[in-house]
């Protein structure tokens, strides 16, 4: 842990210095594996380690200078002088991209020392602070003379939802830093909360989960129960219409059914994903196997029917919500940035309480192929929503005024919602805690990248872990023993569900391994090495049968990444193309090709007739030969201005 990972006793007694937990944004008190935190784990080098530089350089900087541009800090001196609500900017849930950042802040603080930062997260929460009511309420949209009276909408207010962020931002700094005023602010709003809403009180819940999850943490950090309690309260409330009807219907809100008794998600998929999280880890604090069973039922249904290629979901625009089983149509992908941050902090908790490596697949297929899709390439734009088929080119967004939220074909600079921004970087700020879990008999790599590992397991044991890789370029993870105990202990590593034919190699022995675990038990010496080899060459992926939107249609994906083939590269629109699957797709210095042809397409009165190739007056006239044309990363797609691109693409000659 850096210098400034210190509890500030000075401060009081609200977090029990010994409940730091080394940097773990998620800690629960059982579960089948034990995660890591940010104190234990440096990532610093690769895929991972570039992202988080440039989170650290540009993303959360450029975060900070938006939220101020925009006024939504602003906000906060305007509560203090008395000028709201005549100068309040933004939507009601504004507060919460100020709490997003200071979690980030928090975390990348945590993680690198970084001084100068830190006066930054200090000056912000200087801000804020003030804010806060004796009772601990602190919204700049509710509450004060012209404005509407706390808790008088719960449906769309967000109030509870922004002080499930504030209570994450300080969860995050007393796990990186210790006690100090972001760390009592958060404290003192869930003690407002517990005041207001527990047994005797408001009956109520948020229109949109959040509180829970950082409820049940806040229990995990101080040791006091009535933050879980609270949380169980909530989640118990909801699913019975308490929060009554609305036009997208109590679905919407997953207030329809009780989350125990659902065994797929529906509605708003951020929403449903937050809550499920939330939802997972009251099952673990309370040791009820039910509530365990019925999350990790509706995740693994919604991986399985729900889920685009890339781990993205939400399939509907209207109402931002999933859709049916297997209705994924690719063009029209709502796959919001923060579903995927969602489906990250939902599988990672599954991951810890169920060591199935299902849910470790979809934290590593997410964060490639959507979290990592959101920042543009010089991370002074996002992704809202990603869509796997982009039809038109569109044109790049204004750079110094906010986006509509799904309109922009372009990442956009900032958004009049923008939740995804912050969003991705408390998530790349805090991806440490993805790499390694350990238990009591050793220690389990989930995700590769170059990276050490410290680790204590069983008997107060020492392990220290050197993992050297190019992932996800390279298929090979080498994992060396930099210190350990001379009693035999267990070396676990993950095999993805893609990977098959991967071989492990320790000392001179080499074998097939299968996806899912593969572990190694003995005395490692010093220095000894266990090198994973995962074949990482591109292959040909194809949808199921009942996914209609993409019948006919094939993708590409190499080790975890997906591919997608955009105009930039063909030169051409990718809407009428046809690409040859008779033999494995190309791989030349690093680059994947494919047999591309476009067609010639006259265009007609009506687009339906007796066949194929002559309906109405479109007849086809003929193709165009391409020959090998190039894929990208499907999150590197748009880096190089406007274009069409797809993922999903017609297979045929
Ligand atoms: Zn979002």
């Amino acid at each position: 842990m850096p210098p400034s990972a210190r509890a500030d006793t000075r401060a009081g007694l609200l977090v029990p210095a010994d409940r730091a937990d080394r940097g773990r944004p998620v800690a629960p008190s059982s579960g089948r594996w034990r995660p890591l935190g940010l104190g234990e784990v440096s990532i610093d080098g690769g895929f991972w380690a570039d992202l988080q530089q440039l989170n650290a350089t540009v993303m959360i900087g450029h975060c900070e200078t938006w939220i101020e541009r925009v006024g939504w800090i602003g906000n906060f001196d305007a509560a203090v002088e008395g000028r709201l609500p005549q100068d309040r900017r933004g939507r009601e849930f504004s507060d919460s991209e100020i709490y997003k950042l200071l979690e980030a802040m928090s975390w990348e603080v945590g993680r690198t020392g970084d001084q100068i930062l830190d006066a930054r997260l200090r000056a912000l929460v200087a801000r804020v602070a003030p804010v806060q009511d004796a009772d601990g309420y602190i919204n700049t949209k509710f509450g004060r003379p012209g404005q509407r009276p706390r808790y008088s909408d719960l449906q769309w207010g967000h109030e509870l939802y922004c002080f499930g962020h504030l209570i994450q931002a300080g969860v995050a700094r007393a796990r990186t830093h210790g006690e100090d005023d972001l760390v009592r602010v958060a404290v003192r709003a869930a003690d407002h909360v517990c005041a207001v809403f527990g047994p005797d009180g408001n009956q109520g819940v948020c229109g949109h989960p959040e509180i829970e999850v950082a409820l049940v943490e806040l229990y995990r950090l101080t040791g006091k129960r009535r933050y879980l309690d609270q949380a169980r309260q909530f989640v118990d409330r909801r699913g019975y219409g308490v929060l009554g009807d609305i036009e997208l219907g109590t679905q919407y809100f997953q207030d329809d059914q009780p989350v125990r008794e659902t065994t797929i998600m529906t509605g708003h998929a951020v929403r449903a994903l937050y809550l499920a999280a939330a939802a997972a880890d009251i099952a673990v604090e309370g040791d009820d196997a039910d509530l365990l069973a019925a999350v990790t039922l509706q995740t693994v249904n919604t991986l399985a029917r729900r889920t685009y290629l890339t781990g993205g979901m939400g399939a509907h625009h209207e109402g931002e919500s999933f859709g049916q089983d297997y209705e994924l149509p690719h063009d029209r992908a709502y796959s919001e940035t923060c579903a995927g941050v969602a489906s990250v902090m939902l599988n990672h908790r599954l991951l810890l309480a169920t060591g199935d490596a299902l849910h470790a697949d979809a934290v590593e297929r997410t964060l490639y192929n959507v979290v990592a899709t959101s920042p543009a390439k010089d991370g002074q734009a996002f992704y809202y929503t990603n869509t796997l088929h982009q039809r038109v080119p569109g044109s790049a967004p204004e750079t110094d005024v906010a986006s509509a939220r799904a309109s922009s074909s372009l990442r956009a600079p900032w958004f009049a919602v923008s939740c995804c921004p912050t969003n991705v970087t408390r998530t790349v700020a805090s991806l440490e805690a993805y790499v390694a879990t350990v238990d009591d008999e050793g220690v389990q790599l989930h995700q590769f990248a170059s990276a050490t590992i410290h680790a204590r397991i069983a008997g107060d044991r020492e392990v220290v872990l050197r993992m050297e890789t190019d992932y996800p370029a390279d298929g090979r993870v080498r994992v060396s023993v930099v210190e350990g105990p001379e009693t035999p202990w267990a070396l676990t590593l993950r095999v993805p569900a893609w990977a098959q034919g991967a071989e492990l190699a320790v000392g001179g022995e080499r074998r097939k391994v299968k996806p899912g675990y593969a572990t190694i038990t003995r005395v490692f010496a010093l220095g000894d090495a266990v090198v994973l080899d995962l074949p990482v060459t591109a292959r040909w992926t194809w949808p199921d049968p009942r996914i209609d939107a993409l019948r006919g249609q094939v993708a590409v994906e190499r080790g975890p990444l997906v591919l997608c083939l955009e105009s930039t590269d063909l030169g051409a629109s990718v809407n009428h193309v046809r690409v040859r699957t008779d033999a494995p797709p190309v791989e030349r210095d690093g680059v994947v090709q494919v047999p591309v042809s476009t067609l010639d397409l006259a265009d007609g009165q009506w687009p339906y007739g007796p066949s194929d190739d002559a309906h109405g007056a479109g007849t086809m006239r003929g193709k165009v030969d391409r020959g090998l044309v190039p894929l990208v990363p499907y999150h590197r797609w748009a880096n190089r201005g406007p274009s069409t691109m797809r993922v999903w693409m017609p297979a045929g000659n």
